[in-house]
């Protein structure tokens, strides 16, 4: 019996456009006391030096655009425009949960042969908020929201569900956060392409042909068709 796992950020619901809505804003502030044109490069490189800090989500993302900002304008940065960087990161944190197309209706269809659980990475207020508003929880057995999605964290997951990763099989977005981790563990994983994904979650091109084992589909509607029958054709 396969336990599946599905990603909610990309995979359930619209998130990455979000944020890179806000990078632009963000850009354009900076933009009046910066000259060069690797502001977003700079921010992201600030994000990943903080994430074993920070986490990730909004409120890593927020600390380092005002980081980012101070750092680019030389300490200039006016608080007008510190508080409007707050304020890109409070939007973001109330933004609206916008489901993807029909990911409701695959849910239930494998909901009914399947164990579900959610396993979602980001601020766990804000990762909660967005299951709840989703009115997705119901399909799912349980909701795990991780500090990292790495072997470990997957590894103690199963282990809370006393499974053997042979039986699990993870459904996300993300090549470097849903497959590769879970592929590494001896479990299975399908990828779920979005039309955008964040630069630190990009595999890069070596390790994405290198890794085998895990199936690529358009939609959520489609794991249903690889797990049939008995779950043996993946
Ligand atoms: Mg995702």
């Amino acid at each position: 019996m396969t336990v599946i796992g599905i990603d909610g950020d990309d995979t359930l619901w619209r998130n990455e456009e979000h944020f890179r809505a806000a990078e632009e804003h963000f850009v354009a502030i900076v933009g009046n006391y910066y000259d060069g044109d690797d502001i977003a490069d700079q921010l992201l490189a600030i994000e990943m030096g903080h994430v074993e800090i920070y986490g990730f989500g909004v409120k890593g993302f927020t600390l380092s655009m005002i980081e980012t900002a101070n750092a680019l304008s030389g300490g200039q940065v006016s608080a007008e425009d510190i508080g409007r960087i707050l304020e890109l990161g409070h939007d973001l944190l109330r933004v609206p949960i916008e489901l993807l197309d029909g990911v409701g209706d695959a849910l239930e269809d494998l909901a009914s042969t399947h164990q579900l659980l959610l396993i979602t990475k980001g601020d766990l207020q804000h990762q909660q908020r967005k299951v709840e508003a989703s009115g997705l929880a119901t399909h799912f057995d349980d909701v795990h929201v991780v500090a990292h999605k790495d072997p470990p964290t997957y590894k103690s997951v199963l282990d809370r569900h006393r499974l053997p990763p042979a039986n699990f099989m993870m459904v996300g977005n993300s090549v470097n956060s849903d497959v590769l981790p879970v592929l590494e563990l001896g479990g299975r994983a399908v990828h779920i392409p979005y039309h955008m994904t964040w630069a630190a979650e990009v595999a890069d091109d070596d390790t994405h042909e290198a890794a085998t084992g895990f199936t690529t589909v358009a939609h959520l509607r489609d794991v249903a068709g690889l797990l049939r029958p008995a779950g043996e054709q993946l």
